[in-house]
């Protein structure tokens, strides 16, 4: 069986955990999660420990990017298990702060970002990627790893933060990991888990919508019939859906061509939203 990674709950303790292995000259990669790791989390592990020397893993269930009546009281926590599944991967450390240790008392700054934050999440969650922002924004300076890997599953999420680090000048660099998903096509996600039976069977629609419209826009369909054909789709299988759009990979702008740029959805069923993306 293998070792449980060192927990550090504070940043001073993980600043001098890291410090001598910083100036043996060792590289130092991060990945941030709100835990309840599944096998995207750790794909980024992987990924991660194959760009750098050292890997550090934090969880952190973020207050600040769920507002009122969102699930932040329900969202899953699993410390136990996720150490234990970390303990098969070379961890060096798992960063555990509580809520406290992140925004002690009389905490007062807020990162606050547009340009690829401006529309789809944001036009359905506005406090989200401010708090999101703020957060590893913090997470980045604690840590000052020489790099930090992102899943695409969280695309408009992964191009916030690059515009984050570059418009700082944050010491990082940002890369983004391929989107894990279930044997059926369905994103693997933490909040997965809400799922019922029958949502379960409804949620692959995601997926294969996602497909459908690509392959469409491959065969020449404009992008107006692909959406409204995608929309219908999901609303017959019970979805309600905030956005099913055609962006640029980038800037998460209206798209020149469909060439190169992404489909981005996010959709209810019952109380679970779930988004999900695709390059054309
Ligand atoms: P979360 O714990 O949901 O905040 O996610 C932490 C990190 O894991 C983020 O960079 C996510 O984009 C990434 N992630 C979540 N689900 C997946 C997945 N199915 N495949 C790849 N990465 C993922």
């Amino acid at each position: 069986m293998s070792n449980l990674p060192q927990v550090y709950r504070n940043v001073d303790d993980l600043r001098s955990a890291l410090l001598p292995l910083r100036q043996e000259g060792k590289t130092i990669a991060l990945v941030p999660t709100m835990g309840a790791l599944h096998a995207g989390h750790l794909s980024l592990v992987k990924k991660a420990k194959e760009q750098a020397d050292i890997v550090i893993v934090s969880i952190f269930v973020n207050p600040k990017q769920f507002a009122p009546g969102e699930d932040f009281e329900s969202y899953p926590r699993t410390e136990a298990s996720d150490l234990q599944k970390l303990a098969d991967y070379d961890v060096m450390g798992v960063f555990i702060p509580n809520a406290r240790e992140m925004y002690p008392n009389g905490f007062a700054t807020s990162i606050q970002i547009e340009g690829p934050a401006l529309g789809l999440e944001t036009d359905h969650r506005p406090h989200m990627f401010n708090g999101v922002a703020t957060v590893v924004a913090k997470l980045l300076l604690a840590v000052l790893p020489d790099v930090a890997v992102f899943g695409e599953k969280d695309y408009q999420q992964l191009r916030v933060i690059k515009q984050l680090a570059k418009d700082l000048h944050l010491p990082t660099r940002i890369i983004g990991a391929p989107t894990v998903r279930e044997v059926d096509g369905l994103a693997m996600s933490s909040r997965n888990e809400y799922l019922d039976k029958d949502q379960r069977k409804t949620a692959v629609t995601i997926s294969q919508a996602l497909n459908i419209a690509r392959d469409a826009l491959h065969n020449g369909e404009s992008w107006i019939e692909v959406q409204k054909k995608a929309l219908a789709t999901l609303k017959l299988s019970g979805f309600t859906t905030d956005y099913f759009e055609l962006r640029h990979a980038k800037h998460l702008g209206h798209p020149e061509t469909a060439k190169g740029a992404r489909i981005l959805v996010a959709a209810k069923v019952g109380d679970t939203r779930l988004i999900d993306n695709i390059e054309v």
